[in-house]
């Protein structure tokens, strides 16, 4: 029974909890394959809630969905120097197309058919850009064939050592945007574009707030001019990357021979960018709003938005109780809601609160005898407190009240991350903050890749990115927090998943 589970104290155990509220909450679970994941419907719910609200951004500023091949022939990923640096580490090959029966018993009966070898084996895809360049190089020819906005859901597949659920998993979903376009000006305007999309996304859909900046380039993507990238801090004070937008230069475009005729006839490669977010933003959003009782899921995203528990003790308040649910039920749909009712009678109140607490559900409804008496439910919310709402009026005040728990989430959690984030601070500062409860320490950065090099050893703290201007300090640093040497930009560190 899901109430004899306890959830590990936060406290306790970060990681622990993480991995209790996922359980608890029914999102996902490990599989036969190591590193691989299942999503449950109850964590699926939750990404087709977000693919939806990203899709239609995404659309309504003029990108397209395609699909393209899970398989990239392996000399593929050899065209661009960087790209293949970058990800040679980490792919699953296909070698071969077929087995044979051998007539044995047990794990020996099957066996690779040696004659099936495929002449070029095929990568199953870390990234697509080399195989939609390869389409690019088809379909651009001119500059009325620009800009080409496209985007495309899929799986990702990137072989990792460590893995945990959502957040570092060897397959992945997620979306992956790659646009060509006429100039270094108008990729750039791409790529900042996505970048303000995503901000925008994450805040108000997942209620979690982000830091937007440039990467250095030390943690650049493979292939890129300059990627720019969202950053939050999670409760346990660690980063998430939560989403990056690269300006792809002509790189690619050059290693694919993707080239266009300009309005004025010339021949020229074109500019591009590509981005995405994943499934690890589910694993961003438990972390950034989960606690000791479980899943707290943001309205807006959460699979069921209100649970209705009526309370009975015989058939007739059953029949009463129930009446009176399914008709709040229909209001509360009618306004749009996502609305459970509660039915089961294998199962006390008091077992069903907790079960839809560790789902996350946002609002619960009680509607007892006493309460349709009064004309009224009790609306609990998952975070805080309980009061009576008359049933009169329900669908108003149960909306406004999720609208209050998404605000009052994106508050929270952005109190947090600046409590958490230290400005200015000496290398000793540093230091401790590093080593004790750790978060966002914005300080000057020389440019030396060497320096952050070393940061990264001592303390295992990154720089998260470069802010933009409306993140940085009232006071622009001049020496570089690490060794005192004239700031080229300030910086933000912190330990990262
Ligand atoms: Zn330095």
């Amino acid at each position: 029974m899901a109430q004899a589970q306890r959830i590990t104290p936060r406290a306790k155990d970060f990681s622990e909890w993480y991995g209790n509220v996922i359980e608890h909450a029914q999102l996902a679970d490990y599989s036969p394959v190591r590193g691989a994941m299942v999503i449950r419907p109850n964590g699926y719910r939750i990404w087709e809630l977000m693919q939806r609200a990203l899709d239609d951004m995404l659309r309504a500023t003029g990108h397209r969905n395609a699909y393209f091949p899970l398989f990239i022939p392996m000399s593929f990923l050899a065209k661009e120097a960087e790209h293949v640096e970058g990800f040679a580490k980490e792919v699953a090959l296909v070698t071969h197309t077929r087995l044979m029966a051998t007539g044995k018993q047990g794990k020996d009966a099957i066996a690779i058919d040696p004659t099936s070898a495929l002449e070029e084996p095929l990568v199953v895809r870390p990234t697509s850009e080399t195989i939609i360049y390869a389409m690019y190089a088809k379909w651009i020819q001119s500059y009325r064939d620009l800009p080409l906005l496209l985007n495309q859901w899929c799986n990702i597949v990137r072989w990792e050592l460590r893995t945990r659920p959502f957040l570092r998993t060897t397959e992945f979903l997620w979306q992956e945007g790659h646009t060509a376009h006429v100039d270094e000006a108008d990729a750039e305007r791409e790529a900042r574009l996505i970048l303000g999309i995503y901000r925008r996304f994450n805040e108000e859909w997942l209620a979690m707030p982000v830091l937007t900046g440039l990467k250095t380039d030390s943690e650049r993507f493979a292939g890129a001019l300059r990627t720019y990238a969202i950053e939050a801090l999670m409760q346990d004070n660690k980063a998430i990357q939560a989403g990056t937008s690269h300006n792809l230069g002509q790189n690619f475009a050059k290693a694919f021979n993707v080239q266009y005729q300009t309005a004025t006839g010339g021949l020229e490669y074109v500019w591009s960018t590509s981005w995405g977010v994943s499934t690890r933003l589910i694993g961003g959003l438990i972390m950034t709003h989960s606690d000791d009782n479980g899943f707290v899921a943001p309205p807006k995203l959460a699979p069921v938005q209100v649970a209705i528990v009526p309370i009975w003790k015989t058939d007739e308040e059953k029949q009463q109780v129930s009446g009176v649910g399914s008709q709040v039920k229909a209001d509360l749909e009618k306004a749009g809601l996502r609305v459970e009712l509660d039915l089961r009678d294998t199962m006390k109140p008091g077992a069903k609160y907790f079960e839809w607490e560790g789902f996350g559900v946002p609002v619960r409804l009680e509607i007892g005898p006493r309460d349709v008496a009064a004309g009224q439910a009790m609306l609990a919310r998952r975070t805080t407190g309980k009061a009576p709402v008359p049933l009169q009026g329900i669908a108003q005040a149960v909306t406004k009240a999720l609208d209050e728990i998404q605000a009052a989430l994106f508050a929270a959690a952005r109190e947090r991350r600046e409590q958490n984030s230290i400005r200015g601070a000496t290398k000793a500062q540093f230091l401790e903050f590093m080593q004790g409860k750790g978060g966002f320490a914005y300080g000057g950065f020389c440019g030396n890749p060497s320096c952050e090099a070393e940061i990264k050893k001592e303390t295992n703290a990154t720089i998260r990115l470069l802010p933009d201007p409306e993140f940085r300090s009232k006071e622009t640093p001049k020496t570089c927090m690490w060794c005192d040497a004239p700031s080229v930009a300030e910086a933000v560190w912190a330990q990262a998943y």
